[in-house]
């Protein structure tokens, strides 16, 4: 059981407005209360922190990533020391459920985790086609092999069972035409996709899609998928797909920092970001070199400013953007906990976010959008994931890589147990 905390002298900024000064008080792991001015610690055993000129912001939660199980805990322990108290996963292999979870709830220096479990997967479809690509071991192969391989509607029936069974925390489809890439993976029957929605909404679960084309992302958004896990890239938005998402009121979680990555245009940024002191103390050798190559797998018409102008007008528009980066072992120039501030900052450089607006995206609003009704915001009987940052991120978003600590449901990230002395 955590200690009772009370943090104060500090600006909030509570997941949706700021408060410019206030305390917030911490007990049995949730958030007991905020408070503009100053609170007293209810007992002498009360951890007290005053942090004038800091900020305290809602833990981020980064709304797309793939986990793997490490030694090294590169996952979900480096995501927690950026600050990145959730992480959303987007596919992942049944066989690991168990101990990504394991770790998420017994280890306080891991992230919170929430999946798909393993994604609606077609033979030869998305992401087969990309992995297969680089790399044909046996291994792999076989893995690969075990993934569903759906037909038609009984084996999506089975396929959402499975996912219920597995407590996956929404669906994730996969429909990839290769229209922007360099790989031509086989595309899932629209009628297929449809049963999977249907199903998947039937049993009163959110319906997520990769699709990096307009017109996969058309196609998906009119069967009516909840949001989209990308933004396209091979050509400049269309009034046509922003009303394709007005009609279904979907979500875009853009992932930016990945589509630069697939362009190779993000080359410069992943290099800047990989020298940034605040971010190379965290990455070993293998995440630096990771984070400055680039996935190159964008054919020569698709340019990441597409994308850029997409989400300038579907937030114009006021559908919701939400952070998310991507982040994967394989999926280069990512990095895990790293891409989502660098996902922010995207969002305040090239796509008229207010850093405030980004922040929303990163917190509130993702958790909204993936249906986490216990976090994201700094809100009475919420948990209690915290990150303090050095300076007012709300003014400059690249000060959120200022973290001088991390508290996931009220427990100190034992990187900053240097903080209450
Ligand atoms: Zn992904």
């Amino acid at each position: 059981m955590s200690q009772t905390l009370l943090i104060k002298d500090i600006r909030i900024f509570d997941g949706e407005n700021e408060i410019p000064s206030g305390s917030v008080l911490v007990e049995n792991g949730l958030v007991k209360q905020v408070s503009r001015g100053s609170l007293n610690a209810p007992d002498a055993s009360t951890v007290v922190i005053s942090k004038p000129g800091h900020t305290l912001i809602p833990g981020i939660i980064d709304g797309h990533i793939h986990a793997h199980i490490d030694e090294q805990n590169t996952v979900l322990g480096q995501a927690l020391k950026f600050g990145v108290t959730t992480v959303c996963d987007m596919h992942q292999e049944v066989e690991n459920l168990a101990e990504l979870r394991s770790r998420a709830l017994n280890d306080p220096n891991s992230a919170d985790f929430k999946t798909a479990s393993q994604s609606a997967t077609v033979s030869g479809g998305w992401p087969t086609a990309i992995i297969t690509a680089h790399d044909k071991s046996e291994e792999t192969l076989a893995r690969v092999a075990t993934w569903p391989d759906l037909k038609n509607r009984a084996d999506v029936e089975a396929f959402i069972r499975d996912r219920v069974e597995d407590k996956a925390d929404y669906i994730k489809l996969m429909h990839e035409d290769g229209n922007g890439l360099s790989v031509k993976p086989n595309l899932p029957s629209l009628e297929l996709q449809k049963d999977i929605i249907d199903v998947a909404h039937q049993n009163g679960l959110l319906t997520v899609a990769h699709a990096t084309s307009l017109q996969g992302t058309l196609q998906i958004l009119r069967l009516g998928i909840d949001g989209l896990t990308h933004t396209f890239c091979d050509q400049p938005p269309t009034q046509e797909v922003i009303d394709a998402y007005l009609a279904n009121n979907a979500h875009c979680n853009p992932t930016l920092v990945a589509i630069a990555s697939l362009t190779t245009e993000g080359q410069r940024e992943q290099e800047r970001y990989s020298n940034d002191p605040r971010a190379s103390k965290f990455l070993n050798s293998q995440g630096k070199q990771n984070l400055c190559k680039c996935m190159a797998l964008a054919n020569d018409e698709s340019k990441v400013e597409y994308a850029y102008q997409t989400v300038r007008k579907l937030k114009a528009a006021g559908i919701d953007i939400i952070m998310g980066s991507d982040s994967a072992g394989p999926a280069l120039g990512t990095a895990f906990g790293l891409s989502a501030h660098q996902e922010l900052a995207t969002l305040v450089a090239k796509c008229d976010f207010t850093p405030k607006e980004a922040l929303i995206a990163g917190t509130s609003l993702v958790a909204k959008r993936l249906r986490l009704k216990d976090r994201g915001r700094i809100a009475e009987g919420l948990r209690a994931d915290l990150v303090l940052i050095e300076g007012n991120p709300l003014e400059d978003i690249d000060r959120t890589l200022d973290i001088r600590g991390v508290w996931k449901q009220g427990t100190l990230c034992s990187t900053y147990s240097g903080l209450a002395a």
